[in-house]
């Protein structure tokens, strides 16, 4: 019965984790969604407007600024400052409003650079961070203390996901300020096209990387949104609130970017560009809490390259048209 379900804001539901928390919860949840131009996140007057107008039961918070390594070391002003003000104003609100269960999406760029791995939760705030991405991840550490703070001065059920690399449907291929999956797959596409006999990858191709499918976060999020308070903070303890998010599944860029030529059908040469950062060496998570709550990734990371591509390849033919 739809009056039953939880009237559901998902902020962000127009970028890629938006678009499939709102797919994942088609039928399950009343969504509450507005667009960047009809509510400004960044705005506290609109914020606190919106909220207590319609006064949502539940929020996934998966609107952010968001790029590569490469858009992160370009506008590090834009990715503090966004990502600060929008955690800060949609978590202050929520609260004010009496949102019963919020769910605050951040990063596995988060933990130490030096950390060990695979990455636990207690990780957080051991060390010094990867420098390509401090401002957004310093961003995301707020974030995670917003909801902490909330839930222990106000008992606030707010919670925390930490992703790692995501891709999906609805990514941005943006040339230079996108991740690399998208990235490379427009790259591999372009030369595929032009019939050229070499790829540039950046970097020394020997980081490693883990890759979730956006959908597999997707259910993270409902897992988040449904699962009870007692059962949820069993494992996302007050002083160490954030759950990992991530799919096991491991490999060095050089390894990806075989993967994308393959998923492409580009059968060119790789050359690495040495002058491209690197960034982290290495970020894996340990996801064993969440997956004590049920949770597990479905989709693998060969069959989610096919379905980016093919993304891609729809997103390119509806620019063309
Ligand atoms: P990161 O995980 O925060 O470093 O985010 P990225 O997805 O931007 O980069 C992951 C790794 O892929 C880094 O080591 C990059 O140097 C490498 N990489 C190789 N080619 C590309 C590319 O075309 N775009 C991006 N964004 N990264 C690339």
């Amino acid at each position: 019965m739809s009056d039953e379900q939880p009237r559901v804001f998902v902020a962000g539901h127009r970028g890629m984790v938006g678009s499939a928390v709102v797919r994942a919860l088609h039928g399950r949840a009343t969504l509450l969604l507005r667009g960047r131009d009809e509510l400004d996140l960044r705005r506290q007057d609109q914020v606190a407007a919106f909220f207590q107008a319609e006064r949502p039961e539940h929020v996934v918070l998966a609107a952010a600024k968001v790029g590569g390594i490469q858009a992160n070391n370009t506008y590090p002003a834009d990715f503090i400052h966004d990502n600060l003000v929008i955690a800060s104003t949609v978590i202050h609100e929520a609260w004010r409003a009496g949102v019963s269960r919020l769910v605050f999406l951040g990063s596995s760029c988060i933990y130490p650079r030096q950390a060990e791995q695979p990455l636990r939760e207690e990780a957080l705030l051991t060390g010094l961070l990867e420098p390509t991405n401090e401002p957004y991840a310093i961003a995301k550490i707020a974030g995670i203390k917003l909801c902490e703070s909330y839930r222990r001065q106000h008992g606030a059920d707010f919670r925390s996901l930490m992703p790692t690399n995501l891709y999906g449907p609805g990514d941005n291929y943006h040339p230079q300020h996108s991740h690399v999956i998208p990235g490379l797959l427009r790259r591999f596409h372009e030369a595929k096209l032009a019939a050229a006999d070499e790829v540039v990858v950046w970097g020394s191709g020997r980081p490693l990387r883990e890759f979730l499918h956006v959908d597999d976060l997707a259910q993270a999020c409902v897992t988040a949104l449904e699962t009870a308070r007692d059962t949820w903070e069993a494992q996302a303890p007050a002083t160490c609130s954030h759950l990992n998010v991530g799919s096991g599944e491991e490999l060095s860029i050089a390894e990806l970017a075989a993967l994308v030529a393959r998923t492409v059908g580009f059968e060119g040469r790789l050359r690495f560009d040495a002058q491209q950062p690197d960034g982290t060496p290495r970020k894996l998570l340990d996801s064993r809490r969440l997956r004590s709550l049920g949770w597990g990734p479905k989709v693998s990371l060969a069959q989610g390259l096919a379905a980016a591509y093919q993304d891609f390849l729809q997103g390119t033919a509806r620019l063309i048209q």
